[in-house]
């Protein structure tokens, strides 16, 4: 869905700065960006920000970039700027700007779908680490790419790697993906210890600093669900051909195998700065990622581990509601963001979480998806029905 058309597209070429949009700029993935196009103003410019809640934060970045655009939909304060634009239009609002060239989709869950879709559908690139969007509907952000030139560069560091090792090459020549997985927290526990879990247990990552929601997430292993899903749609890999394996050290980001049994790698220290400046450069490099350099000494030893599937029911949950297809992935992740905020504010065990989204696939799984009405009503409906679970 873009990378093999965003070959033919140069963003750097030109000298010409690119003019960014970073939507959830306050984030994890939002303030690396702003990190990293700090070191770049030569080549970028930022005309727009967005963010849910934290006016302080926001009102500071505003102070630093000077957008032409600042939107924020639920205000925490009362002092947001007479200039500001207040609610969710905001979200596709700055995405759709004609004055915008790339939009960077930092935001946390389906809140995040609008905004994607209505920048494809007006020809941007959009540089996505807001996974869930292509979980929710990714053969209708396939299907907006197709009309209207817009492309997807991923983010997520596992699928910035593919995309690297890809390259120019043929997807015919592809036997396999292999996502690579830290494991989480969870990785060497056993399953009466995982049941056992508290919300400070899952917030405790082994190699990645993120956002609580991806954070959880990544303890569940339900974010490597949600990885197999999107790489399937942006890169049009056959469920069968997408592979998970457990490397604690974070540092393969992930392979591809090809026919004639070569594989590639992408590895690096573990920092979202590369992935997200290579998706504003794709298929172009800057110099200065801001990263530390890689000492292969100091990285080894290098491990590999097969998933414990029986052990992290939400990671087999979403790859079984992947290859079903349909509108078992909206389910599949609707359930789990509602889960997991129910877990945050420990309304809900940790095992209660898979527990959930099983109860919800079982359901919703078979709801129709023939349009995003649909999938929106899906979402809603396995929302529901985790909330009268608890
Ligand atoms: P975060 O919680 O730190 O930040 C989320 C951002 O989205 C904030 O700016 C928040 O204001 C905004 N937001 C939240 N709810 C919103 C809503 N309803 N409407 C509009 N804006 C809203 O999350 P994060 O860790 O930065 O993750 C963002 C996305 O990137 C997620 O999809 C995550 O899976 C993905 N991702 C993150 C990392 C990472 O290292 N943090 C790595 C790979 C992928
Ligand atoms: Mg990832």
């Amino acid at each position: 869905m873009s990378p093999q058309s965003a070959m033919n597209r140069s963003p750097m070429a030109d000298g010409v700065k690119r003019r960014v949009a970073i939507l959830g700029s306050t984030g994890s993935i939002g303030t690396t960006a702003l990190r990293v196009l700090a070191r770049h103003r030569d080549r970028f410019s930022i005309v727009a920000l967005t963010a849910f809640s934290n006016t302080a934060l926001l009102r500071e970045q505003a102070r630093d970039t000077s957008p032409v655009f600042v939107g924020i939909v639920s205000p925490n304060g009362t002092d947001v700027p007479n200039d500001w634009r207040i609610g969710p239009d905001a979200l596709v609002e700055s995405a759709t700007r004609d004055d915008v060239d790339i939009v960077l989709n930092a935001i946390v869950g389906a809140a995040g779908l609008d905004a994607t879709l209505a920048a494809l559908e007006a020809g941007k690139r959009v540089a996505l680490a807001n996974k869930e969007t292509l979980v929710v509907a990714g053969a209708l952000a396939a299907a907006a790419c197709e009309r209207s030139g817009g492309e997807i560069i991923p983010v997520d560091s596992e699928h910035s790697a593919i995309l690297q090792c890809l390259g120019r090459r043929n997807r015919r020549d592809v036997r396999r993906l292999v996502i690579t997985a830290s494991g989480g927290p969870f990785r060497t526990w056993s399953a009466g210890q995982i049941a056992g879990a508290t919300l400070a247990d899952a917030l405790q990552h082994p190699t990645w600093s993120m956002g609580r929601k991806i954070t959880v997430d990544s303890a569940t292993l339900a974010n490597k669900a949600l990885e197999v899903i999107e790489a399937h749609f942006l890169f049009g890999i056959p469920y069968d051909q997408i592979e998970v394996v457990v490397h604690p050290q974070s540092i393969v980001h992930s392979m591809v195998e090809f026919v004639d049994g070569s594989v590639l790698a992408q590895m690096g220290v573990p920092s979202m700065e590369l992935p997200v400046l290579y998706a504003l450069t794709h298929p172009e490099r800057v110099a200065d990622a801001g990263v530390p350099r890689f000492d292969p000494v100091a990285a080894s030893p290098l491990t590999f581990e097969p998933v414990r599937l029986a052990d992290f029911p939400a990671l087999r949950l979403g790859l079984e509601a992947g290859r079903a297809s349909g509108a078992a992935p909206a389910v599949f992740n609707a359930a789990n963001e509602q889960a997991v905020a129910l877990f945050l504010e420990e309304r809900m065990t940790f095992s209660q979480i898979g527990e959930s989204i099983a109860a919800a696939l079982d359901t919703l799984g078979g709801a129709p998806a023939h349009d995003k009405a649909a999938l929106l009503a899906a979402d809603a409906a396995a929302r529901t029905l985790v909330l009268e679970r608890v």
